[in-house]
């Protein structure tokens, strides 16, 4: 059957399916499993992109652990990835092992500024996993522990990543015709 959303003329086509993020999630999953066994573990996402990703990673994790959400307002492109956090976490982690799950990383200035912050909070491990890398567009210099899919450099929906508050909620990774997010 036809999803709707693929009828949508704004929408290039499909870059990754949604069995292939399933079956990527799935392995992540279980490399964090192992690796995190007998730890305290807290998955940290970023409102609003990461928590599609966030929802199914961590139910490919069989370990115990707990869950947390920031948000941030951009200052906009001057800002050198400084932001201002809207939300802050509801826990403190302090000694705790904590992973950054992100939906993408771009020139990854706003992952760099926030891991800055979080590392002030004395966690006992900080580490990174997303789901996108968009390594072409990098302008600093990031470890990235997990990663799902290298990506190219076009604007992206699906999967948490909008334009303009939609298309979220599509279950696989677009792009977008140019005309629609190039003017
Ligand atoms: P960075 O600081 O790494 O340049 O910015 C990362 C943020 O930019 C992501 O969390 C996401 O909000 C946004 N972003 C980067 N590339 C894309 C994309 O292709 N599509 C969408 N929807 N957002 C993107």
């Amino acid at each position: 059957m036809m999803r709707a959303h693929l009828a949508d003329s704004r929408i290039d086509r499909i870059l990754i399916s949604e069995e292939q993020i399933a079956a990527r999630v799935t392995e992540l999953g279980h490399r964090i499993s192992c690796d995190y066994a007998a730890r305290d573990l807290v998955l940290i996402t970023v409102l609003k992109g990461g928590t599609i990703f966030l929802a199914d990673l961590c139910r490919r994790i069989d370990t115990v652990h707990s869950i947390d959400f920031m948000a941030v307002s951009s200052y906009g492109p001057g800002a050198g990835g400084a932001v201002a956090i809207t939300k802050d976490l509801d826990d403190a982690i302090e000694d705790r092992d904590v992973l950054m799950v992100e939906d993408i990383i771009d020139t990854g200035l706003t992952l760099n500024y926030l891991l800055k912050v979080l590392r002030q909070r004395r966690p006992a491990s900080l580490a990174v996993c997303t789901l996108l890398d968009k390594d072409v567009r990098r302008l600093v210099d990031l470890p990235i522990e997990y990663r799902g899919f290298e990506v190219p450099d076009r604007f992206l929906v699906g999967y948490g990543l909008d334009l303009d508050g939609i298309w979220r909620n599509l279950p696989s990774v677009a792009t977008l015709r140019e005309e629609v997010w190039d003017g």
